[in-house]
């Protein structure tokens, strides 16, 4: 999917599906999220494409973009979730969705949500280290129930993509250390209210080549046979997430590719009854997003040229996060010779930047689309410098719908209180 398959220019004017977005930004204001519909629904069937009579099931990672809306959308597609808090079950329910097809990954499960991931009997806990298997058994034996757990081992592999992002290397805190599980699966099995259900990995994001997830794949399935011989079997295999998208120019493999080429391997190695999950979080919404911004001004300083827009890091931190790269679009693209701006926010940080040197003709009041914004973008959205967060909205054919209204600045500091007679 490329970042402007959903999003076409039709009479020289950008468009959500159909609906122009200077239709949205008049209803709705900027900066806003638009979400095509029509997208995700293509990116949840690129990763169906390769699971027909599979025994597989599919949790959305939705730490990636966690609005009801989409939740919901793939939750009555068949999604399952993986979560990484507390917080997320609580919108999984919220959204009507199952909290009983939610994987419940993170290296730091606090005591309460682990007893509230065993009050909604999710799926799996998948387990980090061994301090938090040991307190899952007891706040399991506590509330009489049984904990599902896989081990998320670390198999130590390359994942070629950015340091931030990568998570399965030694040094990387995610997972148990590849040489110990072996071990803590034998403590696993021995301990009270714990049953052994699978073992999963997850090397990093933003993927764009199969070889590590073979790689990490073979790893993982040599460890099923070490546990097997141990008389310890599992019901599923977890493959995580991380499949990447199309920015710029990179060419990750189509989902369906990368599933065929992990379930031969999982077939070659003996082992294609076992049930198989994936945990794709940007794959699945990356390309089904833009971020909608207008101009507020233009600079011309002696070597540089700004258009500062009013969406900012707070909106979109991954250009400030990671140096990450979108593509940024004039909605009504100009004709004339463009001029080389950097794309950046009201914020005062020097990291308050969307892009860098980009080739725009552009006047004061244009509107400017950040292209492949649905995934770590509205997720990771924060209110600095006191401002509200953005409106979300979905496109659905000619159908819009408001997903999350326009913060209220009011509302930022309704929880704070002021103490009587600081000064005195
Ligand atoms: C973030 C995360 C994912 C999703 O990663 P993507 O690169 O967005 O597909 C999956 N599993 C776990 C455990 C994660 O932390």
């Amino acid at each position: 999917m490329t970042p402007t398959q959903f999003f076409p220019t039709l009479n020289g004017v950008m468009h959500a599906e159909r609906v122009p977005l200077p239709q949205l930004a008049a209803q709705f204001g900027t900066p806003l999220y638009v979400y095509s519909k029509a997208a995700l629904v293509a990116a949840w069937e690129n990763y169906q494409g390769g699971l027909v009579n599979r025994n597989a099931l599919v949790c959305y990672a939705m730490k990636t973009n966690s609005n009801l809306a989409i939740l919901r959308l793939f939750g009555e597609l068949g999604s399952g979730f993986d979560i990484v808090s507390g917080g997320e079950l609580l919108r999984v329910i919220a959204a009507g969705c199952d909290p009983k097809k939610a994987v419940f990954s993170g290296v730091g499960k606090s005591a309460e949500e682990i007893r509230l991931a065993l009050t909604h009997d999710v799926l799996c806990f998948n387990v980090e280290s061994e301090s938090e298997l040991l307190r899952i058994s007891e706040v399991a034996t506590a509330m009489n129930k049984s904990a599902r757990v896989s081990l998320r081992v670390n198999p130590n592999v390359d994942a070629k993509t950015h340091p931030y992002i990568s998570t399965g290397l030694k040094e990387n805190k995610f997972g148990v250390e590849y040489e110990s599980a072996l071990d803590l699966y034998k403590r696993a099995a021995s301990l009270p209210h714990i049953e052994v259900a699978g073992i999963d990995c997850h090397i990093g994001s933003q993927l764009t080549e199969i070889r590590p997830y073979l790689d990490a794949l073979d790893k993982v399935l040599d460890l099923v046979d070490a546990l097997a011989k141990h008389g310890i079997k599992l019901h599923h295999l977890d493959l995580g997430g991380g499949l990447g998208i199309r920015y710029d120019k990179e060419e990750p493999p189509a989902a369906a590719d990368l599933l065929a080429q992990l379930f031969a391997r999982i077939e070659s190695r003996g082992y294609g009854a076992l049930k198989v999950l994936f945990e794709p979080g940007r794959s699945l919404v990356g390309n089904a997003g833009v971020l909608l911004t207008k101009v507020e001004y233009l600079k011309h300083n002696a070597d540089k040229n700004f258009a500062i827009v009013d969406a900012a890091m707070n909106d979109l931190m991954r250009p400030a996060l990671y140096d990450a790269w979108h593509g940024i679009d004039a909605v009504r693209p100009r004709s004339g010779v463009p001029t080389t701006y950097d794309i950046v926010g009201p914020v005062c940080e020097s990291g308050d930047w969307l892009g860098k040197n980009r080739a725009l003709k552009l006047e004061q009041g244009d509107l400017l689309a950040v292209l492949s914004a649905g995934s770590y973008a509205m997720a990771m959205s924060s209110n600095y410098n006191t401002r509200t967060r953005a409106a979300e909205v979905m496109v659905d054919g000619d159908a819009v719908y408001l997903v999350r209204e326009r913060e209220r600045v009011q509302d930022l500091f309704a929880l704070e209180r002021v103490p009587q007679n600081l000064a005195g």
